[in-house]
């Protein structure tokens, strides 16, 4: 084992779905403008005399994710300008936050390890720079200047680059559940970095030279960047190498990391008060309002799942990873329990239900997979889900039969019951009819009859197997057999 331990501290950046920017009044699209400078004013692109305007939303959903991650909510916050300069940010400032942020002080549970969260807070996003290929100029496009902009930033907890691309995960599913934003890595709306240093056995955890890396677009390369971080530093401190303080990027192509820059220090930055924007207050009542809007987060949700439905702790983690999904499973179920009730359903709810579980996990999500159909945009409803459930369980049709309704559900959106009734799909279970197909079977397999009577037991397969073909597939395999083996007693 390494005598060098990683400390890993996490700072992720997210942009709010908020209707407009952050401090004017230009429409924040997330990118799906068309054209580049079609969303821009004086304010966001930084014309002398221009005054910000706070977005009230986008604090609120700041304050809401802190709430969600049990942090606490600031009475007093301001903003502070962060000076540098960029052409993609015409101002030759950010409004950010510095020592007043809105949140601070809370934790995420992850794989049963808190990762402490240091604070939150808001800033705007920047331009972007292009560089046409083959030119010696550069274009900057200002859509995305000044769309508002959550900062994360977590105590150094992280130990291995497999609980970093988790913390990142979870991050993204609690503002999904939040709808606080999309937070698509591949859209650029949730942008993950990793501080990352190693200290010597018997040494302050802290006293490692801190390496900060930049540009991972996606959970697998977080994960990549900070496994490979973590031995680049061994490697170079074992030899008796310095670590440089600096900032790297993931390079895909090398599938390494690679010295960007070497960092500035927060004094380079030179923070000072927002004089244009005052300093807010917010009091208790503001601040239990947001609490109430909270939904029930991932967690608490598989926790219910698990004690309400009876699912194995990995499907019902499975099943809250989309909260679309979950709704849709808890659709499907409520559906079933109605069918019990008003005596359509015979069954047992918890096994369909359970069914429902299985059927969502392993054949719905193939479907929405291969065709990147999302939950809510699927033909089949909650409730027809469900009824197919309930048949399922109540056996009126087998297991292929129900694949094939599953299919027709898919495309036509219709409900299972016409689809079986038109299918012709119904599961024979009328043993008077079975009886005589299974009589005609035996009558018509003299030999495997004989051989079964021999003791070569493998015989009743095959002649379950004609019942089965005989009767399309229909028959309900369980009934066949019991008739089999009575009449070959
Ligand atoms: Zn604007």
């Amino acid at each position: 084992m390494s005598k060098y331990t990683p400390v890993i501290g996490m700072e992720v950046h997210c942009e709010m779905k908020t209707r407009s920017k952050m401090f004017c009044a230009c429409k924040n699209d997330m990118g799906l403008e068309k054209a580049p400078n079609v969303n821009i004013c004086p304010v966001c692109t930084g014309q002398p005399g221009a005054l910000p305007t706070p977005n009230r939303e986008a604090i609120r959903f700041v304050q809401k994710v802190g709430l969600a991650l049990g942090c606490r909510v600031n009475k007093r916050s301001k903003f502070d300008r962060k000076n540098y300069f960029y052409p993609d940010l015409p101002k030759g400032y950010q409004i950010s936050q510095y020592d007043e942020p809105l949140v601070e002080e809370g934790e995420m549970d992850v794989d049963g390890e808190k990762i402490r969260i240091t604070r939150v807070h808001m800033e705007e996003d920047t331009g972007r720079s292009q560089h046409p290929k083959g030119t010696d100029y550069s274009l900057v496009d200002l859509n995305r200047s000044g769309v508002p902009l959550m900062e994360l930033v977590t105590e150094p907890d992280v130990t291995s680059g497999e609980q970093a691309k988790k913390f990142c995960q979870k991050l993204q599913r609690i503002l999904r559940y939040l709808e606080v934003s999309d937070a698509d890595m591949e859209k650029g709306q949730m942008r993950c970095e990793a501080n990352i240093s190693l200290y010597k056995e018997g040494e302050d955890k802290l006293s490692g030279t801190k390496v900060e890396v930049k540009n991972l677009n996606s959970f697998k390369v977080v994960e990549k960047a900070v496994v490979y971080e973590i031995k680049r530093q061994t490697e170079a401190l074992e030899s008796g190498e310095k670590i440089v303080q600096e900032t790297r990027g993931w390079d895909e192509g090398r599938q390494e990391t690679v010295s960007q820059r070497s960092k500035e220090s927060a004094h380079d930055y030179r923070y000072f008060p927002e004089p244009d924007i005052p300093p807010m207050e917010f009091d208790e009542e503001y601040i239990e309002g947001i609490r109430r809007e909270l939904p029930e987060m991932p967690d608490a949700k598989k926790e219910r799942f698990q004690r309400e439905y009876g699912l194995s702790g990995d499907h019902a983690e499975q099943l809250t990873l989309d909260k679309h999904m979950a709704v849709y499973f808890e659709r499907s179920a409520s559906e079933i329990y109605e069918k019990k009730k008003s005596g359509e359903f015979t069954g047992e709810e918890k096994k369909a239900v359970q069914l429902a579980a299985n059927y969502i996990l392993a054949e719905l999500r193939k479907y929405l997979v291969e065709d990147g159909v999302d939950i809510r945009d699927l033909k089949i409803t909650p409730e027809n889900f469900g009824e197919l459930m309930t048949i399922v369980a109540d056996g009126k049709i087998n297991s292929s039969a129900a694949q094939a309704v599953l299919e027709e559900m898919y495309h036509s959106g219709g409900d299972p019951s016409h689809i079986i009734e038109e299918k012709d799909l119904a599961q024979m279970d009328d043993s008077g009819v079975l009886k005589d197909a299974v009589d005609k079977v035996l009558a018509d397999n003299e030999k495997s009859v004989e051989d079964y009577k021999n003791g070569k037991e493998n015989a009743i397969k095959y002649l379950m197997g004609q019942v089965m073909a005989a009767t399309k597939g229909k028959a309900n395999p369980q009934t066949v057999m019991e008739i089999l083996k009575e009449r070959l007693l």
